[in-house]
């Protein structure tokens, strides 16, 4: 190929490593913005408010649509525009900026983890709030909703245009199916930053800790345990696989981690079982050392059912089913990735340093996708997340609002 054309063909590659580290200016000191800040802050109250709100409508996983009606009748009345929802269950709203800026995606979770008929009833102890969900994540579709607030009555016109999300299925069974169908679907190919507001505190969650989880049953006919001894024996089988798995070296670093959570099986003390089974996670946020792990877990599995078959001759041969639970995608960003700078110098220009960590959110499918995104915290304090018991302290939580409202400005730019 001619140098010349060597180097056009590698132009738009650099031009997109390049924009990818950019630094982006925080626009805090523009007047309109100042403004916003300031609602952001004394508007808090009522977002406290609709955080009681919100989280008094129970939302079980796949049971997200009351919860999801209401939201979608709080963002209209914010005058947002396009508010929809979509064939998954989302909750969809835009304010639009000019055509062909960027386009950045805020949401939070509409769903729980806690089943139908969950007491979800708020109660206020001082500053504390108490409720299943009231951080996770009741607390992200608030500052969602206080942001929108501050823009609407400071008047801020943004150049890239913002789009308010509610997703279904971020925890566990629901396997981030909210938020894969908008990257499959809904959004396919228009969004150029993510941002998912989940949980309390003011970090940020900058890699995708991938997971693979699998239910592993052998099967077999079953039988007497004297009358039918020389038989395969799937709890026999199984003891093999764990023992295996339990085994396995792993990396420190990329960090990788296995576990078998749950094994059941057999029927009575005199029997040979027919069925035994294990739930087993398995966690990276580096996706080929995942893939990896899971390769050698696939082999370990396979390897214990012909063993066991192999040690005995009488009656049927056991087999293997293997139910996938959930896979989760991995993935990494550098620390100068210009989003992780976007919402480092956000938190900076209101005064305090926000830690990054790994977690698995509802952005792991953007960033497995190679779609700048993060997580980051709804601000306040919190514990008890998944419990009964989940608290949520609203000390100074008006940051959380005025940094998400801050990071969204610097991505979608200020006109
Ligand atoms: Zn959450």
């Amino acid at each position: 190929m001619h140098p010349a054309r060597m180097i056009a063909a590698a132009l738009p590659a650099l031009l997109i490593a390049s924009a990818a580290h950019a630094q982006l200016p925080v626009p805090n000191r523009d007047p309109r913005v100042r403004q916003a800040l300031e609602h952001a802050r004394a508007g808090e109250p009522q977002t406290i408010e609709d955080q009681i709100a919100i989280c008094q409508i129970e939302a079980p996983p796949f049971k997200e649509q009351r919860r999801a009606e209401d939201f979608r009748r709080r963002l209209e009345a914010l005058g947002l525009r396009n508010v929809r929802i979509d064939a998954e269950g989302n909750v969809i709203a835009e304010r639009p900026g000019n055509p062909g800026e960027p386009v950045v995606v805020i949401s939070g979770h509409l769903d729980t983890v806690f089943p139908e008929g969950t007491d979800v009833t708020v109660r206020r102890e001082g500053t504390t709030l108490r409720a299943p969900g009231i951080g996770d994540d009741c607390r992200g579709l608030a500052v969602l909703l206080g942001v929108a607030r501050a823009l609407d009555q400071a008047r801020v016109r943004t150049r890239g245009t913002i789009v308010f999300v509610g997703t279904v299925g971020e925890e566990g069974a629901g396997n981030l199916r909210g938020v894969r169908h908008l990257f499959s679907t809904e959004l396919r190919d228009r969004v150029d930053y993510f941002i998912s507001v989940d949980g309390t505190g003011l970090g940020l969650t900058k890699d995708a800790v991938g997971s693979h989880r699998y239910t592993v049953t052998y099967r077999g006919p079953g039988g007497h345990s004297y009358g039918d001894f020389g038989a395969p024996n799937p709890v026999h089988a199984l003891g093999r696989a764990v023992a295996k798995v339990a085994e396995f070296q792993v990396p420190a670093d990329p960090r990788v981690t296995f576990s078998v959570g749950v094994v059941e099986g057999g029927t009575s003390v005199n029997s040979i079982a027919m069925t035994a089974s294990m739930q087993v996670d398995m966690r990276s946020v580096d996706a080929a050392a995942l893939d990896a792990l899971d390769a050698r877990f696939q082999a370990a599995i396979r390897q214990a059912l012909d063993e066991e078959n192999a040690r005995w001759s009488r009656g049927d041969r056991l087999v293997l089913e293997i139910d996938t639970i959930g896979i989760r995608p991995a993935g990494k960003q550098p620390a100068d990735a210009t989003i992780v700078r976007a919402a480092t110098d956000a938190g900076r220009a209101l005064g305090f340093d926000v830690p990054a960590i790994a977690s698995s959110t509802d952005a792991n499918i953007p960033i497995s996708l190679g779609v700048p995104a993060v997580t980051i915290d709804g601000g306040g304090r919190g514990g008890g997340a998944h419990s009964l018991g989940e608290w949520f302290d609203t000390t100074d939580s008006h940051l959380g609002t005025q940094w998400a409202l801050l990071f969204v400005l610097t991505l979608a730019g200020v006109r």
